[in-house]
């Protein structure tokens, strides 16, 4: 979370942890003279002075976001031997109100998932969130912690190795499925990273002939050095310059790939030992039924995939390969399925088809699941190793 004073003196930003929040805010209190008042949307705390203000800001989405792969797939690696979790619970007591990352489904386990080295801060925080909430037993879950730490009896420390190297060998052979493969080469390709960070892909991924597009794909993973993807996404536009684009340069032209995504309402998500929400897909299953029919009648032909995590993506077809359309077309099949499609929010801020707009590769890995991204709800087996310390 990020802290900001604003003094006549100039302006400090910096970054603090979650569990430096009550000390950070005993400090504030303590060193500047001032009224704590209710802090505006997206604050956690807003601190006034005489002149000036003192602000602690939540987390945005894009961040709270960067490690759900790393809670999805200690989840499901729990899951194999304690069942199924909820995950990201808003849970109360007491008017003490605070989010925890898993819970069993008869509610008597907590799990905290921390993507950081965890040090004897963290460990006293996740205690006294335990004893709020009065729940007997925590498990914290982190990829390393440091050593000699205080721990309270009731917090287990879990030691979580998720397996990147069968990801890793999985693109070694991988292939572009042959409905889509004629239409990689102008598209921009982008990785997601573990860190939550992007890289673009920096080459084009076309046939030549010393390569393959497949050989010039791996390149480019094998490029991320010691980083597998956590998520692969390429452009639905066709790009003048794709690799440009990863600084939104690419020039889009409007050919695009007339694919649609189908995903659950919004709810809690249950993560079992197979890493992804079944609710998701039932959900999304329904809705797919309805947008397949209203395509088929329409005289449509088109491929739904899984889409990796918690839906579909529909790819309108013409002669056995993904079809490309020009917005006007985009928008024409997306009137007629908008009830089932998630889809609308690919126009921009004028209300255009958002050309920068990006979609998973097929055939790719969601690691947050381990699912392939293609027909069928297909699984990688992944050996990711949990350490009771
Ligand atoms: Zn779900």
């Amino acid at each position: 979370m990020k802290l900001l004073i604003q003094t006549p003196e100039g302006t400090i930003v910096n970054l603090i942890k979650e569990y430096e929040l009550g000390k950070t805010i005993q400090c504030i209190k303590t060193n500047y003279l001032g009224t704590e008042v209710n802090p505006l949307k997206y604050e956690l705390f807003r601190y006034k002075l005489p002149k000036g203000v003192v602000v602690i800001f939540k987390d945005n989405r894009v961040l709270r976001t960067r490690n759900e792969w790393f809670e999805y797939r200690a989840l499901a690696a729990l899951a194999r031997e304690y069942g199924a979790f909820k995950h990201g619970v808003l849970l109360k007591k007491n008017g003490y109100q605070t989010e925890v990352d898993g819970v069993s489904l008869e509610e008597n386990l907590l799990v905290e998932i921390k993507r950081d080295f965890i040090n004897q801060g963290w460990i006293d925080f996740y205690s006294s969130k335990l004893k709020k909430l009065g729940y007997k037993i925590l498990f914290l879950v982190a990829p390393a912690f440091k050593k000699d730490l205080i721990v309270p009896s009731d917090i287990k420390l879990i030691k979580f190795r998720p397996d990147w190297r069968s990801i890793h060998s999985y693109y070694q052979h991988y292939k572009f499925p042959t409905w889509i493969r004629e239409k990689i080469a102008p598209r921009h390709f982008r990785f997601l990273l573990p860190n939550g960070r992007w890289k673009g892909a920096k080459r084009k991924f076309s046939k030549t002939a010393k390569h393959t597009p497949e050989s010039k794909f791996y390149q480019a993973i094998k490029w991320l050095k010691f980083w597998t993807p956590v998520k692969i996404y390429y452009t639905m536009s066709r790009m003048v310059n794709p690799p440009r684009e990863y600084f939104g340069r690419g020039y889009p032209l409007p050919h695009l790939l007339a694919v649609f995504d189908i995903d659950a309402d919004s709810h809690t998500h249950i993560i079992g030992p197979q890493g992804f929400c079944q609710r998701c897909i039932t959900e999304a299953s329904e809705k797919r039924k309805f947008a397949e029919e209203i395509l088929t009648n329409e005289g449509y032909q088109f491929k739904t995939i899984f889409s990796g995590k918690k839906g579909f993506h529909i790819y309108i077809f013409e002669e056995d390969e993904a079809k490309e359309v020009n917005p006007g077309e985009f928008f024409q099949i997306m009137e007629k399925i908008k009830a089932f499609t998630d889809s609308i929010s690919f126009r921009d801020k004028n209300n255009q088809f958002d050309i920068h707009r990006i979609i998973k590769v097929p055939n790719t890995i969601d690691a947050s699941t381990g699912m392939i991204v293609n027909t069928g709800i297909k699984k990688l087996n992944l050996n990711d190793q949990l350490i009771f310390l």
